[in-house]
């Protein structure tokens, strides 16, 4: 496995052309800069489920086009005719001020010397504009900096909602949750979701060495006071490095899965390494998806074993089976098959079960693709199609192996949207989703993933740009162009 790929000179950001290789069972990236010179990294630390994963690759269309495509990636963001996703999530930055000062901030968030805070009317704009896709943004994930620093962060969600968003979001490191259950109350009656909690392990060691303080006890308060006002979706996000938390995966899972009340998912993101970070530091704390991948099935005893996991684009056969049935267009998980990976697990007695266990995952997504192909070209009456199809997916399940008291036939009958809002939340109710996605820093750069990104940010000059495009290049250019000196701000 050889290909050809642009990235960039982690010292000066020039593209550069880059070689994406198989060696000793893993994938490699390595590129030289004219006058920085040779760089390489881990790019996959699993060559055999680096292939598997290629298989699902998809081209998808952005939802707008706001941009022209003129220089190439990432100077034409966006989005430029030429990306290949349309927004399943949008990151909304509300300030760059934040009550933590990790070492480990991408955004490098609370020491750059000027405030960076939409106005109401800026972040309304850019709502709207997200709205506007075709088909609409899903869901808008509200993060910093830390978002919950702003005195209007209740009415900021309140109007996400108003604005018809259906999923609403906030990344936070739970701080000022901890502190207060009726803001948690405030924030659910809002219409907030999801509290993406900032949650590094189940020990204080990690959270020393990446936010800088003892900070476990802050999460654990936050947890309960979302439990108490009333937030019943956390997701924990753990920033994982090598050496560091890497041991604890494993427990994290286990935690979530004693909270499953409040807590549906965990989804880990793999350090990025930005700026000059010393070669031994990067080499030795590097950690990749099939890392993670590996590293939970042996902390789980087999439990969670690594063909659990599947890319996110795997699931897109369903988007278009709803498309055809519903003719309304869908969002497509077009990104990039190398950027993240993902499960369902089931909960029975403290035993993992995950969804791959009991359901044929792979013949089902190919009957559903094949099916959709049918609704589209046949006359057959479409209730009557449904009939026949829910029949048939029978075969995919092996009922003996299945978690007690699931409906199996349910369950894929909602995965393809045909189910009851009940049984779907019935199913959320017993699950736990675990993800992990790789977000890339200067070392690992691919531009043709950041090409099929679907997590993108929302800007105050009406553009929407790819994550992993924003944080390495666009960031500090439009934090600056609408940012206040701090120096100012304190004087006013
Ligand atoms: S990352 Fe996407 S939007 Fe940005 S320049 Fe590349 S193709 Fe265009
Ligand atoms: S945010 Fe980065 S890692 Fe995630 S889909 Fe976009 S390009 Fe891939």
């Amino acid at each position: 496995m050889n290909r050809k790929t642009r990235s960039v000179c982690p010292r000066c950001l020039e593209v550069i052309d880059a070689d994406v290789y198989e060696e000793g069972g893993k994938i490699l990236i390595r590129k030289r800069c004219e006058e920085h010179g040779e760089f390489d990294d881990v790019y996959w630390s699993d060559a055999d489920l680096y292939k598997k994963f290629a298989k699902w690759q998809y081209r998808g269309t952005a939802g707008i086009k706001l941009t022209e495509s003129d220089k190439g990636c990432f100077f034409d963001c966006g989005l430029c005719p030429a990306h290949k996703s349309s927004t399943l999530l949008a990151i909304i930055d509300l300030t760059n001020r934040c009550n933590q000062r990790c070492p480990t901030c991408f955004a490098n968030a609370a020491v750059t010397g000027y405030l960076y805070e939409p106005t109401v009317e800026q972040l309304e704009e850019m709502m709207k504009l997200l709205r506007s896709e075709v088909p609409p943004c899903p869901a808008v994930q509200f993060a910093g900096g830390e978002p919950t620093m702003r005195n209007d962060f209740v009415e900021i969600v309140r109007m996400a909602r108003t604005l018809g968003f259906p999923h609403v979001q906030v990344a936070t490191n739970g701080m000022v949750m901890a502190r207060s259950v009726a803001f948690c109350h405030d924030l659910k009656e809002a219409g907030l979701h999801t509290v993406y909690l900032q949650f590094d392990g189940m020990t204080e060691e990690p959270y020393k060495q990446l936010r800088g303080y003892s900070a476990l006890n802050t999460k654990l308060k936050a947890i309960e006071n979302c439990r108490r006002g009333g937030i019943k979706s956390i997701v924990l996000v753990p920033t994982l490095m090598k050496g560091v938390n890497d041991d604890q995966i494993g427990n994290m899972v286990r935690f979530a899965a004693s909270n499953l009340d409040v807590i549906k998912g965990l989804n880990a993101q793999p350090i990025a390494f930005e700026g000059r970070v010393d070669e031994s530091i990067r080499k030795k704390g590097r950690i990749t998806i099939p890392d993670f991948i590996h590293l939970l099935e042996e902390q789980t005893d087999g439990e969670i074993p690594k063909e659990s996991f599947y890319p996110v684009p795997f699931v897109i056969p369903v988007s278009h089976f709803v498309e055809a049935w519903k003719k309304v267009p869908q969002i497509e998980f077009t990104v990039h098959p190398h950027c993240g990976a993902a499960t369902y697990l089931f909960v029975e007695n403290g035993r993992f079960i995950p969804i791959t266990d009991f359901i044929d995952v792979e013949g089902f997504i190919e009957f559903t693709r094949r099916a959709a192909e049918e609704m589209n070209r046949s006359k057959v009456g479409k209730l009557k199609a449904i009939a026949g199809l829910i029949a048939a997916l029978r075969k995919f399940i092996d009922k003996e192996r299945a978690p007690e008291g699931i409906d199996s036939l349910t369950l894929l009958a909602n995965i393809l949207g045909i189910g009851t809002r009940d049984s779907l939340a019935d199913f959320h109710r017993k699950t736990l989703f675990i993800g992990v996605m790789h977000f890339q820093d200067p070392y690992n750069f691919d531009l043709e993933r950041v090409k099929s990104c679907g997590i993108h940010y929302a800007t105050p000059d009406l553009r929407i740009i790819p994550f992993c495009s924003y944080n390495a290049f666009h960031r500090p250019l439009v934090e600056k162009a609408f940012s206040t000196p701090l120096n100012k701000f304190r004087s006013d």
